[in-house]
């Protein structure tokens, strides 16, 4: 086997049911404010070309929400995956470096039992304890093996 057709690992975000509500009410609220936009401002404008610079960027607007909406199922449908087939391991953290992103803190290097290497960029507050205590810190995180998908899990172990 050549190291080319070796799957890589990928890696799910396994949000919980409400974290993806709220990524699908965003979703809407976007495409409402694209359409909304457009409604509104295409009232106080004459020109044809003005007409259409607007609903070029209102469509943008609503490409977005659309775009938001079908990550979040394509997610969904990934963690439900990952749940059914998945067994929880430990990781162990091998490695920790801040970055300057405000919402991933830190990206972390985890050792997985087959003795690869993956990376998990996080901002949650376990993550980035374990972060701090590298490398003698662990997070939990759920595999498979069979379809090369993991996920760290954040806050309850029940899922
Ligand atoms: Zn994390």
């Amino acid at each position: 086997m050549n190291r080319a057709a070796t799957l890589e690992w990928t890696q799910v975000d396994l949000a919980r049911r409400s974290e993806v509500t709220a990524q699908r009410v965003t979703a809407i609220l976007v495409a409402l404010l694209g359409i909304g936009g457009f409604a509104l401002t295409v009232r106080m404008i004459f020109d044809w070309w003005e007409v259409v610079l607007v609903l070029l960027g209102c469509l943008i607007i609503v490409a977005l929400g659309v775009g938001l909406w079908l990550n979040a199922d394509v997610n969904a449908v990934a963690a439900a995956k990952l749940k059914e087939g998945g067994t929880t391991v430990s990781l162990p953290v091998v490695a920790a470096h801040e970055t300057t992103d405000e919402s991933i803190r830190y990206q972390l290097q985890l050792r997985m039992p087959s003795e690869e290497f993956v990376t998990h960029a996080c901002g949650h507050p376990a993550c980035v304890a374990a972060a701090r205590t590298a490398p003698d810190s662990a997070v939990p995180v759920l595999l498979n093996e069979s379809t090369k998908t993991w996920g760290v899990i954040h806050g309850s172990p029940q899922l």
